[in-house]
């Protein structure tokens, strides 16, 4: 039988060096087989969260620097191990990725510890190619990811318009160089063949570890827009799919309704059943939000729960398809949703050269939304969506924004 798999939760009040790296020693240390993993003088790869190249760590996006920094002097003082930091960060923009690290002050990180900077924009790249059946059958990504001894995935806590939440599966989609991820949007336009697809990047990259970022995460109408959130803690897993779980269950979801979670576990990467999983530390009740705002997505968990795939993809996608818009007095002409957008939606022919979305070009990606640092991409469900949004707010099941 197999064994059951740890989640592990720690209590982390702020950002606070010593407290972070208290917290994040005694999660990773309550994670069964922790010192058999990590070993000794491996490299160790952290694949942090560094979607935002524009607001700072204060806004809630990115992985935060004190998070990085526990985890480069736990494994450089308890491993001895030679320790990378690397991602590519969701804007297309030219240098972004290295503005990010800048930013979320990496620079300092790796200055004093000589931990090494991995930009994946600029690293080699391994082309990977799926089995049949696969949602994204090839796809690029950082030879990196390949060439160290230890991946150890840093996300943060936050939810999302597109997948309701982001967390551990999603993370790993930035191992994939910015171009690439572009095409991850053109292959997989539907939220639910998108939430495959992260899946199958997931499912290549397999992270020995997962340490996460949910001291302050984002709630409301994240990954970028919406509003910080106080959750206290830091959480460490070798499983994606149960820490997943976890942490969604902490801020009111039922995890099932996450398509990521629900599609790891049908494709054998982890249990999403609470009971399943030997929660260490923290119990989920003690430390649970619900009144944790969930985004504008009408997918509704009561539903979604207990229907069978295909109907769930297909409630799911119809719940979920969105279209972009821009909300002009907030438009500041900086033209980032432009140069972000895969399908070339997005023209600066607004009123005085503001944004503006073709909306039958539109795929609904959120990808402007993930770069609009001023609020002004407002993502609408199509009509039948509004329907279901309609049913859900009578039912009550799920608080919208
Ligand atoms: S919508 Fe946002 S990202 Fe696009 S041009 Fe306006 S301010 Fe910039
Ligand atoms: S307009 Fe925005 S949501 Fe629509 S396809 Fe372009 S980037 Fe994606």
């Amino acid at each position: 039988m197999p064994t059951a798999p740890t989640v592990s939760i720690a209590r982390c009040d702020d950002y606070d060096a010593p407290k972070v790296y208290a917290a994040v020693k005694k999660a990773l240390e309550q994670v069964d087989g922790i010192h058999k993993l990590v070993g000794q003088n491996k490299k160790v790869l952290l694949k942090l969260n560094l979607l935002t190249s524009s607001l700072g760590p204060e806004y809630a996006i990115n992985t935060h620097p004190s998070v990085a920094r526990a985890l480069v002097d736990f494994f450089q003082k308890e491993t001895g191990a030679e320790v990378y930091i690397g991602d590519s960060s969701g804007s297309l923009r030219f240098g972004s990725t290295n503005k990010a690290f800048k930013l979320t002050k990496l620079d300092k990180v790796t200055e004093e510890t000589g931990a090494k900077w991995v930009n994946f924009d600029q690293d080699k790249f391994i082309d990977i190619k799926k089995s049949n059946g696969a949602t994204l059958p090839r796809f690029r990504m950082a030879r990196t990811v390949k060439d160290v001894d230890l991946v150890v995935s840093v996300p943060k806590l936050k939810t999302h318009g597109l997948t309701k939440y982001t967390g551990a599966l999603k993370n790993t989609l930035g191992v994939i160089p910015a171009k690439g991820k572009k095409d991850v949007h053109i292959q997989a336009p539907k939220p639910s063949d998108f939430a495959q697809a992260l899946i199958d990047v997931y499912e290549e990259v397999k992270p020995h570890l997962t340490l996460m970022d949910a001291v302050i995460g984002m709630e409301g109408n994240g990954p970028n827009a919406g509003d910080p959130r106080k959750i206290g803690l830091i959480m460490a897993s070798t499983n994606g799919v149960a820490i997943d779980a976890v942490a969604s269950s902490i801020i009111g979801y039922d995890p099932l309704s996450i398509p990521t979670i629900r599609y790891g576990q049908e494709r054998g990467l982890g249990t999403a059943d609470l009971n399943k999983i030997n929660v260490k530390g923290e119990r989920i009740s003690d430390v649970a939000i619900p009144d944790f705002k969930k985004p504008g997505n009408i997918a509704q968990d009561f539903a979604l729960n207990y229907l069978p795939g295909f109907i769930f993809a297909k409630l799911f996608d119809v719940s979920c398809e969105s279209y972009s818009t821009v909300y002009e007095p907030n438009c500041t002409k900086c033209y980032a949703c432009i140069k972000n957008c895969p399908v070339q939606a997005i023209t600066p022919t607004g009123t005085d050269g503001t944004a503006r979305v073709d909306k039958e070009k539109c795929i609904g990606c959120f990808c402007c939304d993930e770069v609009c640092d001023y609020k002004a991409i407002v993502m609408e469900r199509h009509a039948l969506g509004k329907v279901f949004l309609r049913i859900a707010e009578l039912l009550g099941s799920e608080k919208t924004r």
